[in-house]
């Protein structure tokens, strides 16, 4: 992990940069990928690049259109009651 010279825009904690697991939805489907984010030591909160963003959405839109054939195939969701 890496600190980041820079302050986190929800509370003014110290940002780290690391790799987390982000979850993208598009219509019924779902993807995880690991992705470097900055990440604020003090309440969590998750920044990305205008790019990473762009690109999140780029997958989100081919979920919904069920464009997956690229992606890998890792297990099922299921709904659970509860
Ligand atoms: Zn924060």
């Amino acid at each position: 992990m890496k600190y980041i010279d820079e302050k986190c825009a929800v509370c003014g904690g110290q940002l780290i940069e690391k790799k987390v697991e982000k979850l993208l939805r598009g219509g019924r489907n779902m993807a995880s990928l690991n992705v470097t984010a900055e990440v604020c030591l003090h309440c969590g909160e998750r920044f990305y690049t205008p790019e990473i963003i762009e690109r999140f959405e780029k997958i989100e839109s081919e979920l919904e259109r069920e464009e997956t054939r690229k992606f890998q195939m890792v297990g099922h969701a299921f709904r659970v009651a509860f």
